[in-house]
């Protein structure tokens, strides 16, 4: 399924989360060549990727929503 994203917090380890409409968080890391999102270092680049939509698996597989600990 496929969610929004509406905002973002960092992990323990200073990982970009992506906090989705559905409630769920979803890594989008910038780690290329496999994953290549340079986007996501840059305020500006995660502020224009709000409301872009992600596949959320979480959704699909029906679990929890995600809080912040
Ligand atoms: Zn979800």
């Amino acid at each position: 399924m496929k969610q929004a994203i509406v905002d973002y917090h960092q992990d323990e380890e200073l990982h970009w989360v992506a906090e989705l409409a559905c409630g769920h968080f979803q890594h989008v890391r910038h780690k290329p060549p496999f994953i290549n999102r340079p986007w996501v270092i840059f305020t500006e680049g995660r502020d224009k990727y709000l409301g872009y939509e992600l596949k959320c698996k979480k959704c699909d597989s029906g679990a929890p929503k995600d809080t912040c600990s």
